[in-house]
């Protein structure tokens, strides 16, 4: 008979770094769109798997010199590749065991609420360029497909850590380096708690060093999720993507400086003193995707986190709470910027 313990060390010895479960009651209170539940209403729990972005696959955007394998291995690699495999293994493990697993990898593809902007279906979608009204429910009753749980609150759900001021997601192993992916099923697995620590300390490194100052200082956004209200700063997403993308100068070393010439406010988008509307943004993703292709499939994750990602875990290897420990510390030099 499989219990929790056998499933996490099954999923670990498939390559999984860190496994939570969590209860599918939850869910209550998530938009239907958003809400496990009707992908899987029979499931009884949720297992959560945690992939570490190993420290190194940072070190060329750190140093400067070398931008394509945190892209490629931190986010395709991880996302396309290897977290798919483990998932699979282990919704065969629950097969042979008599139960059902539901996968739910890790998708750049959005459901009809973007886990990005919020959007509902009658929005526009800057990020798909037209309005999502064509998703239409099955049936009455039934939330519009494709319902897309929002991964950190997941997380969360499964006990795995906490939500930091950054909206990234912290655990006590790593901080914010890794990715999930999740499996639904059946199985009555017992459910951990969820976590009850404190790692955020609201520091703010992530705010200052945020390239696209995409992270409000002081604005919180607040939900309830398993009786609990977590709280994070409000992030300007399509700021957060524009410098992601490469757009701000003084971080992306492949970005000739007269590119956005024929953009209006081109020049204060690259110095990030304005912030491109979203309807601008297509336009401006193709200009930086010509500078530098995105090989992968993936976006060109150019800032590297240089605020939410790096910041943030320079800081909490400081105070000494990861259990991932160290010989050095992550950050040997000055860090880099490009001036205008
Ligand atoms: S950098 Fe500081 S404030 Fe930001 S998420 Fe990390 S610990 Fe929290
Ligand atoms: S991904 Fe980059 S731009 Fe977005 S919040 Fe993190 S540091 Fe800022």
């Amino acid at each position: 008979m499989i219990n929790s313990k056998k499933v996490k060390s099954f999923a670990k010895k498939c390559g999984a770094d860190i496994v939570g479960i969590g209860s599918m009651d939850r869910f209550n209170g998530a938009p239907k769109e958003m809400d496990a539940r009707y992908i899987f209403p029979d499931a009884k729990v949720i297992i959560g798997l945690g992939f570490r972005i190993p420290r190194g696959y940072l070190r060329g955007i750190e140093e400067g010199t070398h931008f394509f394998q945190y892209p490629a291995m931190g986010y395709a690699h991880i996302n396309e590749i290897y977290a798919p495999g483990v998932i699979r293994e282990l919704c065969c493990y629950l097969e042979d065991n008599g139960y059902e697993g539901a996968a739910l990898r890790n998708t750049g593809g959005r459901g009809p609420v973007s886990d990005m902007t919020g959007a509902g279906p009658a929005e526009e979608s800057p990020e798909l360029g037209r309005k999502l009204t064509y998703f239409e429910p099955v049936e009455p009753g039934k939330p519009a497909a494709d319902v897309q749980i929002h991964f950190r609150i997941a997380a969360y759900i499964c006990g795995m850590g906490e939500i930091g001021w950054s909206k990234m997601f912290l655990t006590p192993e790593f901080g914010p380096r890794q990715r999930f992916a999740f499996v639904l099923t059946d199985a009555p697995l017992e459910a951990d708690p969820v976590f009850e620590g404190k790692i955020c300390d609201r520091c703010k490194a992530c705010v200052s060093q945020c390239p696209g100052h995409a992270i409000s200082d002081n604005k919180p956004v607040r939900v309830c999720v398993a009786g609990r209200e977590l709280e994070w700063g409000k992030i300007d997403e399509w700021q957060c993507f524009f410098a992601y993308m490469g757009g701000i100068k003084e971080i992306n070393p492949f970005l000739p400086r007269d590119a956005f010439k024929n953009i209006r406010d081109g020049e204060a988008y690259m110095r990030g003193e304005k912030n491109p509307s979203p309807e601008q943004v297509p336009e401006l993703q193709k200009i930086l995707r010509t500078y530098y292709p995105n090989a992968c499939g993936y976006n060109n994750a150019m800032c590297g986190g240089r605020g939410c990602t790096r910041a943030c875990m320079v800081h909490l290897e400081q105070q000494e709470k990861l259990s991932n420990k160290f010989e050095t510390p992550f950050r040997k030099r000055r860090q880099w910027r490009l001036g205008m």
